[in-house]
């Protein structure tokens, strides 16, 4: 049985884990921590603190997390690169899984994406398309990041194979396009983020090649399936060695 807080439970996020925990066995909700809330008094008596809330809460409860010895699921997005430093410093001392999505599909995405790139080669563009409802704060979104990553990851193995060097230029992510942009580069990885309405979170990689087109898409139209991969990823993570870790260690999908 794994003891959790749901920390960020008045959010969209927080509810939709304590929606899904009743359901899910070998979880306890021991605690709930919003903004004013004490995490302080209710971590004793957690095994892992399950954070949904903002770049500085993850903070706050990073803090606390290292100094008690507790596990951690870090499911918010659009940390700073010195937060994103801690997080993996933090990792030294607790287990920690951080996801920028928990859900299965687009973990398997993740891999989907890799593996396209990788088959196609660098004659296809590659483009990522998201859509979220109108209340999300960061853009790109974390899912979108992730993608480029994987991407960037790809294309520079590609590049560094191939005796041509595209223009020198490192293979970079470009957040959306506006005025005289000049032509489109092979180094580019394009990133476009749409807001609107109460969409869940949809990921559209595009890879446009010569003639043809391949798109993945993955659209979440239920917080569910972010909440119940984030409470696998706590029953997972209890007793786990320090470490950052990652849903696809959760899933056991192969890297
Ligand atoms: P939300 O704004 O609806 O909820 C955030 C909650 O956290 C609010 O109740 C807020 O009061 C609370 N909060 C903020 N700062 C806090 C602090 N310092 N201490 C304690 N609580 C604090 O947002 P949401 O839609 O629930 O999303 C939360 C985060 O999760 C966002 O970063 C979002 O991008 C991310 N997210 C990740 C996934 C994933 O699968 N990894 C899925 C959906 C959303």
């Amino acid at each position: 049985m794994s003891k959790i807080i749901v920390y960020g439970y008045r959010g969209k996020m927080g509810q939709a884990l304590l929606d899904c925990c009743p359901g899910y066995q070998g979880i306890e909700v021991v605690g709930r921590v919003d903004l004013g809330d004490s995490l302080e008094k209710v971590l004793d008596q957690a095994d892992v603190v399950v954070d949904f809330s903002s770049p500085a809460g993850t903070m706050d409860a990073l803090e606390q997390c290292v100094g008690a010895g507790k596990a951690m699921v870090i499911g918010t997005t659009g940390h700073s690169e010195a937060e994103q430093a801690r997080i993996v410093e933090g990792a030294c001392v607790i287990p920690i899984v951080k996801a920028s999505n928990f859900s299965t599909g687009v973990n398997v995405l993740f891999w989907l994406a890799r593996e396209t790139a990788e088959l196609l080669g660098p004659g296809f563009d590659l483009e990522i398309v998201e859509a979220h409802h109108r209340l999300k704060k960061d853009a790109p979104s974390g899912t979108a990041k992730t993608l480029a990553e994987i991407l960037t990851e790809v294309r520079d193995k590609q590049f560094a194979a191939t005796d041509e060097v595209m223009g020198a230029l490192p293979v970079r992510a470009v957040n959306g396009r506006s005025g005289n942009t000049g032509v489109r580069s092979s180094t580019e990885i394009g990133i476009h983020s749409i807001r609107g309405g109460d969409i869940v979170g949809e990921h559209t990689v595009i890879f446009a090649g010569n003639g043809e087109r391949v798109e993945l898409t993955h659209k979440a139209s239920s917080r569910a399936t972010f909440a119940n991969g984030a409470l696998r990823a706590a029953q997972w993570v209890v007793g786990k060695p320090a470490g950052l870790y990652s849903m696809t260690d959760v899933l056991g999908l192969p890297d």
